[in-house]
């Protein structure tokens, strides 16, 4: 985890009372999630109008609208009409539930930065479905998640000055000119650009594009968050793995065969989030199948 040092200071006493109100929160931001996911790609306004059942209409009141409970309640049905509502509504919610409470548990009670955590896996939630319907990644969602990648490293910056900035060293005649560059703007063009390379890569030996801009970016923004090192390779290991192992069960499973396309955007922002919550320990696991000393 790249938690900032020094961010203990902030930490705040906590209780299961708090768990329970971050994951009703949490679990209320994923019934506005479930908007975006729905409204972004087809540039609709994410607040009016007010959400409705897409088969009768009607506008949802409040009895409708609880996150998770609603669901449960009504047994997925709409209230005025019986058609069903897919159980993906409660599935993100419930989703964001947990990742509010995880982010607060995994950042040791810090808020600001269990915020920031929070609001880049719920970013990464939204690319998930929304390039699993449109195969688009939404250029907002991926600036969130930099947005929290700058921060972080800023925050760094300031708490321990140069140390953590990465030194590019060049003897010019007798002097040593040394640039400090920060991680953040480092690890975002390496994540960018390995991805350019990659895509470029797949594109001539398939002679047609395998990977979207989209995917670059995103792959940028990581890099801004997980900086260049091996934090940043072990994320494009896990995306692939997580790819690897879903292709695999969806053709067991024979809901696709050899050659059908699967979109390669969802596997990365799982991967995302996954590794977000857990830097370290997928960082040494992943390593570890490389030599390196894993503890
Ligand atoms: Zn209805």
């Amino acid at each position: 985890m790249c938690r900032p040092a020094g961010c203990d200071i902030f930490a705040m006493p906590t209780s299961g009372i708090t768990d329970v109100v971050l994951f009703v929160a949490g679990a209320a931001i994923g019934s506005f999630l479930n908007v975006v996911i729905y409204r972004l790609p087809e540039d609709k306004s994410l607040l009016s109008p007010p959400s409705h059942c897409q088969s009768c209409n009607t506008r949802l009141g409040f009895i409708d609208l609880i996150p998770v409970l609603s669901y449960l309640i009504l047994r997925g049905r709409c209230r005025h009409c019986g058609a069903p509502f897919s159980p993906r509504y409660m599935l993100v919610e419930a989703t964001a539930g947990g990742l509010a409470v995880a982010a607060w548990h995994l950042s040791g009670f810090a808020p600001y930065y269990a915020a920031g955590l929070f609001a880049a896996c719920a970013a990464l939630l939204v690319i998930f479905f929304v390039d699993l319907d449109h195969m688009i990644i939404p250029d907002e969602c991926v600036v969130v998640v930099a947005l929290f990648g700058l921060a972080l490293d800023g925050y760094h910056l300031y708490v321990r000055g140069a140390d953590w900035a990465i030194p590019f060293t060049q003897g010019i005649g007798s002097q040593q000119l040394i640039i400090y560059l920060p991680r953040s703007l480092v690890g975002l063009l390496v994540g960018g650009g390995l991805f350019l390379f990659i895509g470029w890569i797949f594109e001539v030996a398939l002679k047609k594009p395998a990977l979207g801009m989209g995917d670059v970016k995103l792959a940028a923004a990581m890099g801004a968050i997980l900086g260049p090192g091996y934090s940043l390779l072990s994320y494009f290991l896990l995306a692939v793995l997580i790819g690897a192992v879903v292709a695999v069960l969806l053709m067991v499973l024979g809901l696709k065969r050899r050659g059908d396309y699967i979109p390669f955007g969802p596997m990365m922002a799982l991967a995302a989030i996954v590794m977000l919550l857990y830097t370290e320990p997928i960082t040494l696991w992943l390593m570890s199948w490389y030599g390196y000393p894993a503890g």
